[in-house]
């Protein structure tokens, strides 16, 4: 009998191979006192040192396999391996005590763990990523201190999905992509770390089952459906046709889309949309032209700040944007100035201890607060603007007076670089993220200043309902159809529009297929989305007819639930599918 089990869909495609069920690495520390203190202090740094030679072997695979990326998420890891003063602390413990390396290590690291939990219930992300890393770390030293194996997922050696608990970052470095059908753990949380990694490599995945460890076992036949959040174990051989023939009809489909690369985004009756790429980092450029992508909608500048010893200087940024702008050609390119703080610290920006960091020291307020860093970025940025269409882009903008102060700094350096005979692009543009629920109160007054807007719904949303955007007990508040954010929305498209300025939108709302043609009719003029979503949106928008969806707005605004929304959609939307 087939068992149907429904999770978090969390990657495209459909997969059909026998299981392959990774075992928990629940390692027991037994001894707790020891005689020989100079042996297991010696055996602590042995096992301290083995860790940081795996994580140094592992993040250069994981740079080769999947880019730079990818690695700084063993960054983490390796940070913890080389911190001289944990493992000093875990020494000196080991020597007050007598106790054994694996007990006192054990312990050390759980008091941290706790530590993590409490501080990333108050506080979100950043600790949580912190936790996750340290567990990973902690698996990593018990198995060399107590002589244990660590499941090693290479030792894969025929095509399978794989089936765990919980996957780390580590485990997914380890894959060989060619062998893995896809993936499906009985947790998830849509911010998990191994998730980032396992789009990158586009494997068909479904998180958050609660059960399958308990279901499944290896060699079990299995379908997952990671568009739809589905896995069935045992299938009959009816629905294995059926999922056959839906893969073979998803892969068709994405044959067609290939088409569309050179036309343009004309919905059936004749409206014009932009649909662009998001990157976060430069190399990620060289795919704009195979991905049909109408030019860059946002460019995520602090990937070349984030994990770096020190601090970009103008000409690294100046080449980066270059890149960006030349892979573009005559298309445009937003570049979004440093958006950190929240949950990406920069150790060399110094931000003081922050209760609420998502409400601290965030995008726009750190570059105001440190105007030699954010200058910096400005030049580098102007002195690109000579190679292409740029549009620069400030985030986490909550007053038209701190858009202001932005704006006349980006026209001092403009000044400065003419009169040190710097070229400089004639025509760059600059414009707001709105994603901030004061910044949509005052769109109005800010459209007078800025030349666009895009709106960041990942962080709007989190603003306007009060949810962590990372927090999985509050999810199921984190709404992107509530008509409290197509109300937002709404008001933000129509202030840029009364002003004569075009709006985007870059935020994960714009992937959403049941919020495009409620997009589309508001008259969003700007959809910018994962390279790889690019193709479906596209294709989506030219099946539209948008003048017959405009009346949808008015009963979608007023509608009480998410639920209405979408089915109000679906009625309207049928005949165009
Ligand atoms: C957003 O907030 O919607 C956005 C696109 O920015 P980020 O996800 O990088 O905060
Ligand atoms: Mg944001």
């Amino acid at each position: 009998m087939a068992t149907i089990l429904d999770g978090v869909a969390a990657g495209g495609g459909i997969a059909i191979a026998p299981v392959y069920r990774l075992g928990e690495s629940r390692f027991t520390v037994k001894a707790k006192y020891t005689d020989h203190v100079n042996h297991e202090v010696s055996r602590l740094h042995d096992s301290f040192s083995l860790a940081r030679r795996e994580l140094e072997d592992l993040h250069r695979r994981a740079h080769q396999k999947m880019g730079e990326k990818a690695a700084t998420v063993i960054d983490a890891q390796l940070a913890i391996a080389k911190d001289q003063t944990f493992e000093s602390e875990i020494v000196d413990a080991i020597q007050r005590y007598s106790t054994t390396a694996a007990w006192t290590a054990s312990q050390r690291i759980d008091h941290y763990l706790t530590i993590f939990k409490n501080q990333s219930a108050s506080q979100g992300n950043y600790y949580h990523s912190r936790g996750v890393a340290l567990q990973d770390f902690k698996k990593r030293l018990l198995a060399h201190l107590l002589d244990e194996e660590l499941p090693d997922l290479g030792k894969l050696d025929h095509r399978a999905i794989i089936v765990a608990h919980q996957l780390t970052p580590t485990d997914i470095i380890q894959l060989n992509p060619q062998l893995v059908a896809g993936i499906v753990t009985d947790v998830g949380g849509r911010a998990a770390h191994f998730l980032v990694m396992s789009k990158e490599m586009r494997f068909p995945t479904v998180v958050d089952t609660k059960v399958v460890t308990e279901r499944a076992a290896t060699d079990m036949v299995a379908i997952i459906d990671g568009t739809h959040g589905r896995v069935i174990l045992q299938p009959t051989p009816q629905q294995i046709d059926d999922y056959q023939r839906k893969a073979s009809q998803q892969s068709a489909h994405l044959r067609e889309l290939g088409v569309l690369k050179n036309q343009e985004t004309v919905s059936a009756d004749g409206h014009h949309f932009e649909v662009a790429a998001n990157l976060a980092l430069a190399r990620e450029s060289d795919e704009l032209a195979t991905s049909g992508a109408e030019g860059v909608g946002l460019f995520r500048s602090e990937f070349l700040f984030l994990h770096q010893k020190n601090l970009p200087d103008e000409e690294s940024q100046f080449w980066a944007y270059r890149k960006v702008l030349l892979a573009a050609g005559n298309q445009r390119v937003v570049i979004r100035t440093l958006d950190v703080g929240g949950d990406k610290q920069l150790p060399q920006v110094p931000i003081e201890h922050e209760h609420n960091p998502f409400l601290g020291m965030r995008g726009l307020r750190v570059s105001l607060a440190y105007p030699e860093l954010f200058r910096t970025q400005l030049r580098a940025l102007l002195r690109a603007s000579a190679y292409g269409r740029l549009a620069i882009m400030f985030p986490m903008v909550a007053t038209v007076d701190e858009f202001r102060r932005a704006q006349q700094m980006v026209d001092q350096e403009k000044k400065h670089l003419i009169q040190e005979g710097i070229p400089v692009g004639q025509e760059y543009e600059v414009g707001a993220m709105i994603e901030i629920p004061a910044a949509v109160a005052m769109a109005d007054q800010l459209a007078q200043y800025a030349d666009f807007f895009s709106i960041g719904t990942n962080d709007l949303i989190q603003y306007l309902f009060a949810v962590d955007r990372g927090n999985e007990h509050v999810a199921s508040l984190y709404q992107s159809l509530h008509p409290a954010v197509l109300r937002a929305v709404k008001q933000t498209i129509d202030c840029a529009h009364a002003e004569g300025k075009w709006i985007g939108m870059c935020g994960e709302m714009a992937t959403i297929p049941a919020a495009v043609p409620l997009l589309a009719a508001m008259g969003l003029d700007e959809f910018s989305v994962p390279l790889g979503q690019i193709l479906p949106i596209r294709s989506q928008i030219r099946r539209l007819k948008v003048r017959q969806l405009q009346p949808l707005i008015h009963h979608a605004l007023a509608a009480h639930s998410p639920a209405e929304v979408r089915a109000l959609v679906d009625q309207l939307t049928s005949y165009m599918k």
